[in-house]
Protein backbone atom coordinates (compact mmCIF):
# COMPACT_ATOMS: atom_id res chain seq x y z
CA UNK A 1 0.00 0.00 0.00
CA UNK A 2 0.90 3.48 -0.80
CA UNK A 3 0.02 6.03 1.92
CA UNK A 4 0.27 9.49 0.98
CA UNK A 5 1.02 12.14 4.13
CA UNK A 6 -0.96 15.04 4.30
CA UNK A 7 1.19 18.36 3.32
CA UNK A 8 -0.19 20.28 6.54
CA UNK A 9 0.10 17.00 9.24
CA UNK A 10 2.33 18.40 12.23
CA UNK A 11 5.35 17.36 13.82
CA UNK A 12 2.85 15.12 16.59
CA UNK A 13 0.83 13.72 14.02
CA UNK A 14 3.58 12.60 11.66
CA UNK A 15 5.05 11.28 15.25
CA UNK A 16 1.77 9.35 16.04
CA UNK A 17 1.82 7.73 12.30
CA UNK A 18 5.54 6.55 12.41
CA UNK A 19 4.88 5.06 16.00
CA UNK A 20 1.99 2.90 14.78
CA UNK A 21 3.67 2.18 11.40
CA UNK A 22 7.01 1.16 13.36
CA UNK A 23 4.93 -0.85 15.83
CA UNK A 24 3.60 -2.87 12.96
CA UNK A 25 6.34 -3.67 10.62
CA UNK A 26 8.03 -4.12 13.93
CA UNK A 27 10.86 -1.65 12.49
CA UNK A 28 13.16 -0.77 15.00
CA UNK A 29 14.35 2.09 13.10
CA UNK A 30 12.66 5.48 11.72
CA UNK A 31 10.13 4.46 8.49
CA UNK A 32 11.61 6.72 5.36
CA UNK A 33 9.15 8.62 3.61
CA UNK A 34 9.90 9.91 -0.11
CA UNK A 35 9.18 12.27 -2.27
CA UNK A 36 7.40 10.91 -5.49
CA UNK A 37 5.73 13.65 -7.63
CA UNK A 38 5.79 16.52 -4.59
CA UNK A 39 3.83 14.09 -2.31
CA UNK A 40 5.25 12.50 0.64
CA UNK A 41 4.70 8.84 0.34
CA UNK A 42 5.32 5.83 2.70
CA UNK A 43 5.05 2.10 0.59
CA UNK A 44 4.85 -0.99 3.20
CA UNK A 45 3.01 -4.11 2.85
CA UNK A 46 0.43 -5.15 5.60
CA UNK A 47 -3.20 -6.88 6.58
CA UNK A 48 -6.35 -4.99 6.12
CA UNK A 49 -6.42 -4.67 9.44
CA UNK A 50 -3.47 -2.48 10.09
CA UNK A 51 -4.51 -0.89 6.97
CA UNK A 52 -7.81 0.74 8.79
CA UNK A 53 -5.66 1.38 11.67
CA UNK A 54 -3.09 3.49 8.81
CA UNK A 55 -6.31 4.81 7.40
CA UNK A 56 -7.90 6.27 10.99
CA UNK A 57 -4.13 8.12 11.34
CA UNK A 58 -4.88 12.15 10.94
CA UNK A 59 -1.20 12.67 9.22
CA UNK A 60 -2.81 10.18 6.59
CA UNK A 61 -4.25 12.04 3.35
CA UNK A 62 -5.02 8.47 1.39
CA UNK A 63 -3.45 5.08 1.28
CA UNK A 64 -3.56 3.45 -1.74
CA UNK A 65 -3.27 -0.80 -1.82
CA UNK A 66 -1.13 -1.65 -4.90
CA UNK A 67 -1.35 -5.78 -5.79
CA UNK A 68 2.32 -5.95 -6.65
CA UNK A 69 5.20 -6.91 -4.36
CA UNK A 70 6.60 -3.55 -5.43
CA UNK A 71 5.06 -0.24 -4.90
CA UNK A 72 6.53 2.95 -5.44
CA UNK A 73 7.72 1.84 -8.57
CA UNK A 74 4.80 0.76 -9.79
CA UNK A 75 2.69 1.83 -12.95
CA UNK A 76 -0.41 1.66 -10.19
CA UNK A 77 1.14 4.42 -8.25
CA UNK A 78 1.71 6.71 -10.98
CA UNK A 79 0.18 6.48 -14.50
CA UNK A 80 2.97 8.98 -16.09
CA UNK A 81 6.03 7.33 -17.14
CA UNK A 82 8.97 9.38 -14.74
CA UNK A 83 11.59 11.53 -16.59
CA UNK A 84 14.86 11.39 -14.86
CA UNK A 85 17.25 14.52 -14.82
CA UNK A 86 20.96 13.77 -14.96
CA UNK A 87 23.24 16.53 -14.83
CA UNK A 88 22.04 19.26 -12.94
CA UNK A 89 24.66 18.77 -10.37
CA UNK A 90 27.79 19.60 -12.18
CA UNK A 91 28.85 22.11 -14.67
CA UNK A 92 27.67 20.23 -17.94
CA UNK A 93 24.76 19.75 -20.19
CA UNK A 94 21.97 18.39 -18.37
CA UNK A 95 19.78 15.89 -20.13
CA UNK A 96 16.57 14.24 -19.70
CA UNK A 97 15.96 10.47 -19.96
CA UNK A 98 12.58 9.54 -20.81
CA UNK A 99 11.15 12.44 -22.24
CA UNK A 100 10.69 10.87 -25.92
CA UNK A 101 14.32 11.15 -27.12
CA UNK A 102 16.76 8.28 -26.85
CA UNK A 103 19.48 9.40 -25.05
CA UNK A 104 22.93 7.85 -25.63
CA UNK A 105 25.03 6.77 -22.86
CA UNK A 106 28.87 6.25 -24.65
CA UNK A 107 32.41 5.72 -23.68
CA UNK A 108 34.98 2.57 -22.76
CA UNK A 109 34.05 -0.02 -20.54
CA UNK A 110 36.92 0.72 -18.12
CA UNK A 111 38.49 4.52 -17.74
CA UNK A 112 42.12 3.03 -18.83
CA UNK A 113 44.30 6.55 -18.21
CA UNK A 114 44.06 10.30 -19.40
CA UNK A 115 45.02 10.01 -22.70
CA UNK A 116 42.36 6.95 -24.14
CA UNK A 117 39.28 8.55 -21.37
CA UNK A 118 39.48 11.97 -23.09
CA UNK A 119 39.75 11.35 -26.80
CA UNK A 120 36.56 8.88 -26.15
CA UNK A 121 35.26 11.16 -24.56
CA UNK A 122 35.37 13.97 -27.63
CA UNK A 123 34.84 11.57 -29.96
CA UNK A 124 31.58 10.15 -28.61
CA UNK A 125 30.47 14.07 -27.69
CA UNK A 126 31.16 14.66 -31.74
CA UNK A 127 29.42 11.50 -32.86
CA UNK A 128 25.96 13.03 -30.60
CA UNK A 129 25.86 10.87 -27.31
CA UNK A 130 24.76 12.85 -24.29
CA UNK A 131 26.37 11.00 -21.54
CA UNK A 132 29.80 9.78 -21.34
CA UNK A 133 30.49 6.22 -19.32
CA UNK A 134 33.53 5.13 -18.42
CA UNK A 135 34.41 2.14 -15.15
CA UNK A 136 36.39 3.29 -12.54
CA UNK A 137 35.90 0.47 -10.06
CA UNK A 138 35.57 -2.74 -12.29
CA UNK A 139 33.79 -5.70 -11.32
CA UNK A 140 36.12 -8.66 -13.42
CA UNK A 141 35.50 -11.99 -13.60
CA UNK A 142 39.10 -13.00 -12.78
CA UNK A 143 40.95 -11.43 -10.39
CA UNK A 144 44.01 -10.92 -12.88
CA UNK A 145 41.82 -8.49 -15.24
CA UNK A 146 42.71 -5.08 -15.19
CA UNK A 147 40.49 -3.85 -11.79
CA UNK A 148 40.25 -0.06 -12.84
CA UNK A 149 41.92 3.11 -11.74
CA UNK A 150 39.79 3.82 -9.09
CA UNK A 151 40.06 6.97 -7.60
CA UNK A 152 42.23 8.40 -10.34
CA UNK A 153 39.67 7.25 -13.05
CA UNK A 154 36.64 9.26 -11.14
CA UNK A 155 39.04 12.56 -11.62
CA UNK A 156 39.48 12.09 -15.02
CA UNK A 157 35.98 11.10 -15.77
CA UNK A 158 35.80 14.77 -14.25
CA UNK A 159 38.00 16.21 -16.28
CA UNK A 160 36.51 14.97 -19.28
CA UNK A 161 33.08 16.87 -18.40
CA UNK A 162 34.71 19.43 -17.94
CA UNK A 163 35.90 19.48 -21.26
CA UNK A 164 33.32 18.22 -23.25
CA UNK A 165 30.00 19.02 -20.98
CA UNK A 166 28.81 15.46 -20.99
CA UNK A 167 27.30 14.12 -17.71
CA UNK A 168 29.32 10.77 -16.76
CA UNK A 169 27.85 7.65 -15.35
CA UNK A 170 30.27 5.37 -13.76
CA UNK A 171 29.86 2.06 -11.28
CA UNK A 172 29.97 2.05 -7.71
CA UNK A 173 30.20 -1.31 -6.14
CA UNK A 174 30.62 -0.58 -2.36
CA UNK A 175 28.41 0.97 -0.04
CA UNK A 176 30.86 3.06 1.70
CA UNK A 177 32.13 4.45 -1.83
CA UNK A 178 28.66 5.81 -3.14
CA UNK A 179 29.47 9.59 -1.61
CA UNK A 180 32.84 9.52 -3.55
CA UNK A 181 31.41 8.41 -6.21
CA UNK A 182 28.66 10.45 -6.16
CA UNK A 183 30.97 13.37 -5.57
CA UNK A 184 32.20 12.77 -9.08
CA UNK A 185 29.87 11.50 -10.93
CA UNK A 186 26.25 12.39 -12.47
CA UNK A 187 24.64 8.81 -12.68
CA UNK A 188 25.20 5.94 -10.30
CA UNK A 189 25.44 2.34 -11.92
CA UNK A 190 24.81 -0.43 -10.12
CA UNK A 191 25.95 -3.29 -12.34
CA UNK A 192 24.17 -6.91 -13.12
CA UNK A 193 26.75 -8.61 -10.55
CA UNK A 194 25.28 -6.27 -7.29
CA UNK A 195 21.98 -5.81 -8.72
CA UNK A 196 20.97 -7.80 -4.99
CA UNK A 197 23.96 -6.29 -3.04
CA UNK A 198 21.15 -4.85 -0.84
CA UNK A 199 23.43 -2.24 1.33
CA UNK A 200 24.66 -1.10 -1.47
CA UNK A 201 20.83 -0.34 -3.13
CA UNK A 202 20.21 1.25 0.24
CA UNK A 203 23.21 3.40 -0.19
CA UNK A 204 22.14 4.22 -3.40
CA UNK A 205 18.81 5.34 -1.82
CA UNK A 206 20.26 6.98 1.26
CA UNK A 207 23.33 8.71 -0.09
CA UNK A 208 23.13 12.42 0.48
CA UNK A 209 23.34 14.03 -3.28
CA UNK A 210 20.15 11.75 -4.41
CA UNK A 211 22.08 11.39 -7.53
CA UNK A 212 20.09 8.73 -10.18
CA UNK A 213 21.35 5.79 -10.31
CA UNK A 214 21.50 3.31 -13.46
CA UNK A 215 20.13 -0.64 -12.01
CA UNK A 216 21.18 -3.21 -14.43
CA UNK A 217 19.58 -6.15 -14.64
CA UNK A 218 21.00 -9.11 -12.53
CA UNK A 219 22.43 -11.95 -14.62
CA UNK A 220 19.53 -14.26 -14.09
CA UNK A 221 17.46 -11.58 -12.40
CA UNK A 222 13.42 -12.32 -13.11
CA UNK A 223 11.75 -8.85 -13.83
CA UNK A 224 10.10 -8.72 -10.43
CA UNK A 225 12.98 -9.50 -8.47
CA UNK A 226 14.80 -6.37 -10.73
CA UNK A 227 11.97 -4.05 -9.80
CA UNK A 228 11.97 -5.02 -6.06
CA UNK A 229 15.52 -4.30 -6.49
CA UNK A 230 14.34 -1.10 -7.75
CA UNK A 231 11.87 -0.21 -5.00
CA UNK A 232 14.78 -0.74 -2.63
CA UNK A 233 16.66 2.12 -3.99
CA UNK A 234 13.14 4.72 -4.34
CA UNK A 235 11.88 3.60 -0.74
CA UNK A 236 15.42 4.69 0.95
CA UNK A 237 14.63 7.89 -0.60
CA UNK A 238 15.82 8.26 -3.82
CA UNK A 239 13.39 8.14 -6.93
CA UNK A 240 15.76 8.82 -9.55
CA UNK A 241 16.01 5.52 -11.12
CA UNK A 242 16.90 4.35 -14.64
CA UNK A 243 16.56 0.67 -15.61
CA UNK A 244 19.04 -1.07 -17.86
CA UNK A 245 18.32 -4.83 -19.20
CA UNK A 246 22.06 -5.98 -20.49
CA UNK A 247 21.49 -9.31 -21.07
CA UNK A 248 20.53 -12.10 -19.23
CA UNK A 249 22.89 -15.58 -19.07
CA UNK A 250 21.80 -18.68 -20.87
CA UNK A 251 23.45 -21.82 -22.63
CA UNK A 252 24.39 -20.45 -26.05
CA UNK A 253 28.06 -19.09 -26.07
CA UNK A 254 27.49 -17.29 -29.49
CA UNK A 255 26.22 -14.27 -27.75
CA UNK A 256 27.83 -13.13 -24.23
CA UNK A 257 24.14 -12.88 -23.04
CA UNK A 258 20.58 -12.88 -24.13
CA UNK A 259 18.59 -9.36 -24.89
CA UNK A 260 15.47 -9.18 -23.68
CA UNK A 261 14.11 -7.24 -25.75
CA UNK A 262 10.51 -8.23 -24.66
CA UNK A 263 11.30 -6.77 -21.15
CA UNK A 264 11.43 -3.29 -22.33
CA UNK A 265 7.75 -2.92 -23.34
CA UNK A 266 6.82 -5.25 -20.62
CA UNK A 267 8.65 -2.92 -18.14
CA UNK A 268 7.21 -0.13 -19.79
CA UNK A 269 3.16 -1.46 -18.42
CA UNK A 270 4.73 -2.87 -15.38
CA UNK A 271 6.88 0.70 -13.99
CA UNK A 272 6.77 4.59 -14.46
CA UNK A 273 10.51 4.48 -14.54
CA UNK A 274 12.91 5.05 -17.76
CA UNK A 275 14.40 2.07 -19.61
CA UNK A 276 17.54 2.04 -21.54
CA UNK A 277 18.98 -1.10 -23.14
CA UNK A 278 22.96 -2.18 -22.85
CA UNK A 279 23.45 -3.97 -26.16
CA UNK A 280 27.16 -4.09 -25.99
CA UNK A 281 27.50 -6.08 -22.96
CA UNK A 282 24.38 -8.04 -24.10
CA UNK A 283 25.48 -9.58 -27.48
CA UNK A 284 29.56 -9.23 -26.32
CA UNK A 285 29.66 -8.69 -30.07
CA UNK A 286 30.66 -5.62 -31.88
CA UNK A 287 29.09 -6.47 -35.48
CA UNK A 288 25.65 -7.36 -33.23
CA UNK A 289 25.60 -3.72 -31.70
CA UNK A 290 23.96 -1.21 -34.57
CA UNK A 291 21.24 -4.43 -35.18
CA UNK A 292 20.48 -4.28 -31.35
CA UNK A 293 20.73 -0.98 -31.02
CA UNK A 294 18.08 -0.38 -33.46
CA UNK A 295 15.76 -3.23 -32.25
CA UNK A 296 16.27 -1.84 -29.01
CA UNK A 297 14.78 1.66 -29.61
CA UNK A 298 12.16 0.46 -31.90
CA UNK A 299 11.31 -1.76 -28.74
CA UNK A 300 10.59 1.31 -26.83
CA UNK A 301 13.64 2.10 -25.28
CA UNK A 302 14.28 5.26 -23.53
CA UNK A 303 17.82 5.21 -24.66
CA UNK A 304 21.28 3.41 -25.08
CA UNK A 305 24.19 2.59 -23.31
CA UNK A 306 27.32 1.81 -25.57
CA UNK A 307 30.27 0.35 -25.20
CA UNK A 308 32.95 2.48 -27.43
CA UNK A 309 37.08 2.70 -27.66
CA UNK A 310 39.09 4.32 -30.20
CA UNK A 311 40.96 1.42 -31.11
CA UNK A 312 38.55 -1.47 -30.03
CA UNK A 313 40.96 -4.19 -30.23
CA UNK A 314 43.47 -2.73 -27.97
CA UNK A 315 41.36 -2.08 -25.11
CA UNK A 316 41.48 -3.56 -21.63
CA UNK A 317 38.68 -4.76 -21.22
CA UNK A 318 35.55 -5.86 -22.92
CA UNK A 319 37.15 -4.80 -26.45
CA UNK A 320 35.32 -7.40 -28.64
CA UNK A 321 32.36 -5.79 -27.81
CA UNK A 322 33.34 -2.14 -28.52
CA UNK A 323 32.54 -0.12 -31.18
CA UNK A 324 34.32 2.55 -32.79
CA UNK A 325 33.30 6.27 -32.33
CA UNK A 326 32.14 6.48 -36.09
CA UNK A 327 29.60 3.25 -36.01
CA UNK A 328 28.19 5.25 -32.92
CA UNK A 329 27.65 8.42 -34.89
CA UNK A 330 25.68 5.48 -37.21
CA UNK A 331 23.87 4.41 -34.07
CA UNK A 332 23.20 8.21 -32.69
CA UNK A 333 21.12 9.15 -35.90
CA UNK A 334 19.60 6.23 -36.70
CA UNK A 335 17.79 6.37 -32.56
CA UNK A 336 16.83 9.66 -33.52
CA UNK A 337 15.01 9.13 -36.64
CA UNK A 338 13.73 5.48 -35.26
CA UNK A 339 12.30 7.46 -31.76
CA UNK A 340 10.58 10.22 -33.96
CA UNK A 341 8.67 7.82 -36.70
CA UNK A 342 7.30 6.35 -33.57
CA UNK A 343 6.48 9.85 -32.02
CA UNK A 344 4.72 10.64 -35.17
CA UNK A 345 3.13 7.17 -35.60
CA UNK A 346 2.27 7.55 -31.77
CA UNK A 347 0.49 11.30 -32.45
CA UNK A 348 -1.21 9.89 -35.78
CA UNK A 349 -3.10 7.39 -33.68
CA UNK A 350 -4.11 9.70 -30.98
CA UNK A 351 -5.20 11.83 -33.52
CA UNK A 352 -7.00 9.15 -35.38
C1 LIG B 1 29.76 -2.26 -17.42
O1 LIG B 1 28.80 -1.57 -17.83
O2 LIG B 1 30.93 -1.96 -17.59
C2 LIG B 1 29.46 -3.54 -16.75
C3 LIG B 1 30.35 -4.14 -15.99
O3 LIG B 1 28.23 -3.99 -17.02
P1 LIG B 1 27.39 -5.20 -16.38
O4 LIG B 1 27.26 -4.89 -14.92
O5 LIG B 1 26.10 -5.13 -17.14
O6 LIG B 1 28.15 -6.46 -16.64
MN1 LIG C 1 32.18 -3.66 -20.10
Amino acid sequence: MIITIRSQANSEERAQLMTLLCRITGSQSQIASVIMDEREVIALNVDAQAHTLITQQSAVESVLPIKTAYQLVSRALKAKPSSVVVGNAHECTPVVIGNGVPVIMAGPCAVENRQQLLSTAHAVHKAGANILRGGAFKPRTSPYQFQGLGIEGLHLLAEARQQTGLPVITEVMEPDMVEVVAQHADILQIGTRNMQNFPLLLAAGHHRQKRPVLLKRGIAATIDEWLLAAEYVVAAGNPHVILCERGIRSYDPQTRNVLDLSCVPLLHELTHLPVIVDPSHATGRRELVPAMSRASIAAGANGLIIEVHPDPDSALCDGRQSITPEQLRKIVQESRILAHMMGEQEAAVYVA
